[in-house]
Formats: structure tokens, sequence, C-alpha cells
């Protein structure tokens, strides 16, 4: 391990990291990225939705080799009960534009590519190297970083920690708490190969068009969770997530749940014939605003995952990583450009930033909606995907019994399971937690 000292030194080859990483490097600061697997993307689990914005903000001209899969130009919201779903899509061509806005991608080839960019910006790269422990001085700042390779420090101004969801290093460090089991969802993953050409046809899609499904209800068994679809080139990537709390109480297993998910009547036709070539299990990190631990400190920063940046109900986290990451990137850049120390007070400009940004306004909007989806996870996730199924299958069959009978049947199912005092509630309550 090298003996001179950086700038900084970013834990973690995710996309905050080399977000944070390649705007430092490109702004010529001398840093080591410090990668635990064999490969940038060799760790990593995501859909993958990845936004377009985030990324331009820091290599604008991405899509000139960038590994995209397919630019999405349509959404499917599902909510399921056991045989039905009922949906809302939206599809436009509007989002057939130039420069598209989200694309499908799969990270092990996406971030070996960012990495790439990463060493052209002059950032020192070094993957199967695990950060151990944070370094300190006397005084309470850190200094570096210990790692697997070495007993010695590696030295650095700042330590930027880039280390995903159940970073051990912040944790050991006691910078922040482990994620409490209600604020992290468990997700299973497969990739399901099909030729391209089935994959348009079953999705109605043209060239590099792409389609996600966005799936709720009963295939969570009552837990706080969603299960997704997303077109790749020639694969579909397919998952189910909960909340660990959950999975905890229900002793359900993820596994089950994804296999049940697969063979439901409205998922199976589309993953017929395919050959599943991966799966994968990760966390993600869902307590929002309210779970976001201390952003900076004399010596360190947080970002990404780490920082808990996660927008569960958007189901968005690669941009909040990106964002968090080059925001962090940017602060300390201005930092050393004025010849400041690397301490808390100056630090926390990376947190005015944040706090000005999306990424927290966004996160504070919904502050209240994981403790509350949390809370009534059975009414939102089975009870009403049941009684809005039963209502839109009451609403088109078609037997003879008159209008009138089966819209009174409709709505007293709704009263008989929440009665009309819990469903006034819980509509308001969900349009606060909204708001
Ligand atoms: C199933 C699933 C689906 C998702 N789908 C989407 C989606 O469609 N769109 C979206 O925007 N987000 C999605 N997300 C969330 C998204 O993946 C994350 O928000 C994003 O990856 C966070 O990036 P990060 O860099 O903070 O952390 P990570 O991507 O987790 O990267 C952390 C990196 O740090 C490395 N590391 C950890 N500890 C050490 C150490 N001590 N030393 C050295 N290296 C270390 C890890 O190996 C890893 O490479 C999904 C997540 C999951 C699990």
């Amino acid at each position: 391990m090298t003996k001179e000292k950086f700038d900084a030194i970013v834990v973690g080859a995710g996309m905050s990291g080399n977000a944070a990483t390649y705007t430092m490097a490109s702004r010529g600061l001398k840093v080591l990225q410090l990668e635990r697997g064999e490969y940038p993307g060799s760790k990593n689990v995501q859909g993958a939705i990845m936004y377009a914005s985030m990324l331009e903000e820091i290599i604008p001209d991405f899509r000139n080799d960038a590994p995209l899969e397919r630019h999405l130009v349509e959404q499917r919201f599902w909510i399921m009960d056991d045989t039905s779903h009922t949906g809302m899509h939206y599809r436009s061509d509007d989002f057939n534009e130039v420069m598209p806005n989200r694309y499908t991608i799969i990270r092990a080839q996406f971030d070996k590519w960012l990495s790439g960019k990463v060493r052209e910006a002059g950032g020192t790269v070094l993957c199967e190297t695990t950060a151990t422990e944070l370094a300190w001085d006397g005084s309470g700042k850190a200094i570096g970083v210990r790692t697997d390779r070495s007993g010695d420090a590696v030295l650095a101004d700042v330590v930027v920690l880039a280390e995903g969801v159940n970073g051990l290093l912040g944790t050991r460090a006691g910078l922040r708490e482990m994620p409490k089991p209600q604020n992290v969802a468990l997700a299973v993953k497969e990739l399901h190969f099909l030729p391209e050409e089935v994959i348009a046809q079953r999705f109605g899609l043209t060239g590099d068009e792409g389609c996600v499904i966005e799936a709720g209800g009963t295939i969570s068994r009552g837990m706080a969770g969603l299960g997704f679809v997303y077109t790749n080139k020639e694969s579909i990537s397919l998952g189910i997530g909960c909340l660990i709390s959950n999975f905890a109480e229900t002793m359900e297993r993820p596994y089950a749940l994804l296999d049940a998910f697969k063979r439901h009547p409205s998922i199976q036709p589309l993953i017929a014939g395919s050959e599943v070539k991966e799966y994968a299990a990760h966390l993600i990190p869902e307590g929002g605003f309210n779970a976001i631990p201390r952003l900076c400190g004399n010596g360190w920063v947080v970002v990404g995952d780490a920082a808990q940046l996660n927008n569960a109900v958007h189901r968005e986290g690669s941009n909040l990583a990106m964002a968090s990451g080059r925001m962090a990137g940017e602060a300390i850049s201005i930092i050393k450009s004025r010849g400041g120390l690397m301490d808390k007070a100056s630090l926390s400009l990376y947190k005015t930033m944040l706090d000005k940004s999306f990424v927290v306004e966004d996160l504070s909007k919904h502050k209240d909606m994981p403790s509350l989806l949390h809370t009534n996870s059975p009414n939102f996730f089975t009870t009403y995907p049941q009684l809005i199924s039963h209502a839109a299958q009451n609403f088109v069959r078609v037997d003879g019994t008159p209008k009138i009978e089966r819209e009174i049947a409709a709505t007293a199912a709704f009263i008989k399971a929440r009665s009309r005092w819990g469903l006034v509630s819980d509509a308001v309550r969900l349009a606060t937690a909204w708001r």
C-alpha cells in the first residue's frame, strides 16, 4: 500500500463513490478510491433505472459510450391481488427524445464503465481492497483509512464514505448507527434472458424503447414492499423487496415471495421461456428523511446509500447517490481551492448544498410515508389491493346484474373492510404524508 498522502480517499466504487471521485479527480485533486469488489460493480445490485440528468451533471456526453440498455417510454403501476392487476400506465412518444430522461442499465457493466471515466479523469482506483477502519489524529479528525492490505493507515485530508447501505466503516467509527430493520428493505432480484424481439413484442416496444412495471399488493403478503419488472435489451430484471422488520415479523422468505411473483398470472407470460442467468439480494435504505445520519464531521463526509439517501416512495436511489457524491466532491474541491481545512465547519458546505437540492427536498416531502406504510402495511398492501381489484372486476364484468347493484356492492365491501371512519382516516393520512 502506498505511503503517499491523498487529497481525498473515497471508500466504495458504486454510484456515489464514482460520482465523488470523478468530480474531485477531474478538478485536479489527488484521489484514491478503494473498492472491496473484484471490479467496480461486482458487488452492486440495482433494478435498474438510471436517471440521466444526474449523470449529465457529471459526464454530459455519457450517451456516447455508456452501456445503456433501453430508454424508458412507458411506466406501468400495478395494484395486484392474487389473480389480477389493476393498472395505471403512462406511455409517451415524448420520451423518444434526442437525450432520453431514464434508461435501464446493468450495474456490473455500468459501474465498470463509470470507473473507467474515473481513471481517465485521474483517480486512482484500487479494487479488492476493503477499508477496515478510519484512522484518526489526536484531535478527533479522520486522517485516512486502514485496509485489509496492510496495517498502516493510508492518509488523506478527507475521507468520503460511499460504502453503501450497510457500510461498516462509518458504523464502527460511531459516525452513525446500523440502519434499523424498519428502515431497510431486503430486495431479491433475477435477470431473465430472452431474445430482444421477444421482449419488444411482449411489451410493445420498438428499437431501444423500454418499459418498466412497479407493482404492489398481495404479492408482498401484507408486508410493506414492492415488486418490479424492468426491460433491458436482451433480459428482464425482475425482483421484489420488503422491509426487514416485516420479514422478521412474518418469517416470510424473500425467495418464496419472488417465486410467487414470477408465477403470478400477470407476470408469468412476460418471462415465459426465459433463461435465468443471475440472481442477487441486496438491502435498500427506506427510512427516508428521518433516517438520515450526520452527513459530515472532522475529516469525513458520507454520501449515497451510506447516508440513507434513498427515495423509496419514487423508487429512486442511484440518482440521489450520484447527486450527493457529486456535491461532496464539489464541496471538497471548493474547500481545497480556498486552502481551507477539511474540518466539520468547512465540510458543512456539502450539507448546505444537499439541503438546497432535490435530494433533501424530496426526502423531506415524504418524511412521514415510511412509518405510515410500515405501521399500516396489511391495509395498504393487502386489503386495499383486494378491494380495488374486486371493484375493477365488478365494473367490467357483464352478466345482467344491474350496474347500481354492482356499485352498491363495491362500496359496501370497502365500508365492511375498513369502516367509513377508517376509509376517511386512511385517505387523510395518506394525503398528509404524501404532501
Ligand atoms: C434490488 C434493487 C433495485 C434497485 N433499483 C433501483 C432503480 O431502479 N433505480 C435507482 O435509482 N436505484 C435503485 N436501487 C437503489 C440503488 O441501487 C442505490 O441507491 C445505489 O446503488 C446507491 O449507490 P451507492 O454508491 O451509495 O452504494 P452502492 O452502489 O451499494 O456502492 C457501495 C460500494 O462500496 C463498496 N464497499 C462497501 N464497503 C466497503 C469497504 N469497507 N471498503 C471498500 N469498498 C466497500 C461496495 O462493494 C460497493 O461497490 C435499487 C436497489 C436494489 C437493491
